[in-house]
């Protein structure tokens, strides 16, 4: 049991990633707080990791509302006492719905309200959950915090400058953050997925998806195991010695 009694809360945890790493992680022992801005989706992970014997809570919140993640912790650490383990997961592949697949937006097409939708979802949310944790952990001398970034923030995708900026945003976050708070015992670190097979990747059409796994020398989609897996090492104290790193579980995307 690799995060035996630890206390744990990812963000975006009722689909996709954050999903597997909830039931990953209560597997190997923790106690999972489950968030999303969506009731049901953070109930019925809550309720997988009940059924399948882990410990587990919803926390409803939209973590890009600074109140809202306020109010979320508040209620995080009146329930569980403590956090050993925040998982910044929460996330958005696009800010308008179009009806189905994909449309490309090029930076010229954006909207201001995308681009701050974008960034507010992604990069203020970190921020917010990660300020609230670190009250917590830096007192106490330990914590882990693994936020999500993306190849789109180490290798840029075109048609998504919105999503690369918010995920570039985030790996130098981390970096910062990391350095700071390393000699309280608190290790931060990021993931950098390639492209996954998760909710978020669905509406995808069949010419992108084809495009996708061209450019992935493992001919593939990642499954979510591989990034929840790379997550169990983050939170583990395997990972102590790892300060403002990011991991790239990617298929081959890219190697840098
Ligand atoms: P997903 O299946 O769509 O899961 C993301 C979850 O976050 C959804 O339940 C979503 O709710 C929730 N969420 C969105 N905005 C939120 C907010 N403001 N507050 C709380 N919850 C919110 O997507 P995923 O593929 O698992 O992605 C998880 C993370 O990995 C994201 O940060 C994403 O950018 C990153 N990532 C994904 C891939 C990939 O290929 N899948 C690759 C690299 C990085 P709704 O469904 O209601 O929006």
């Amino acid at each position: 049991m690799r995060l035996k009694d630890k206390i744990v809360l990812v963000t975006g945890g009722g689909s996709g990633l954050g999903r597997e790493m909830g039931l990953l992680f209560a597997s190997e022992g923790a106690t999972v707080g489950v968030n999303d801005v969506r009731p049901e989706s953070a109930q019925n992970v809550a309720t997988e990791i009940t059924r399948a014997g882990g410990v587990a809570r919803p926390f409803v919140a939209d973590v890009s509302n600074s109140a809202a993640v306020k109010k979320m912790f508040a209620e995080f650490l009146a329930a569980f006492g403590t956090i050993d383990v925040l998982v910044n997961n929460a996330g958005i592949g696009r800010t308008r719905e179009t009806g189905g697949e994909v449309e490309l937006l090029g930076t010229i097409d954006l909207t201001d309200d995308d681009w701050h939708k974008m960034i507010a979802t992604h990069l203020d949310a970190t921020f917010y959950c990660t300020r609230e944790a670190l009250k917590v952990m830096i007192p106490k001398g330990a914590g882990h915090i693994i936020n999500q970034g993306s190849i789109a923030g180490t290798a840029g995708l075109p048609f998504v400058s919105n999503y690369c900026a918010a995920k570039a945003g985030i790996i130098g976050f981390t970096k910062s953050v990391a350095l700071e708070v390393a000699k309280f015992g608190v290790v931060v670190n990021a993931i950098a997925p390639g492209f996954i097979d998760t909710p978020m990747t669905a509406p995808m059409t069949a010419e992108a998806r084809e495009w996708v796994i061209s450019n992935t020398p493992i001919g593939r989609f990642g499954e979510p195991r591989d990034i929840a897996a790379a997550a169990l090492y983050l939170a583990s104290d395997d990972a102590k010695f790892m300060i403002g790193q990011v991991i790239s579980p990617n298929g081959g995307w890219t190697t840098a």
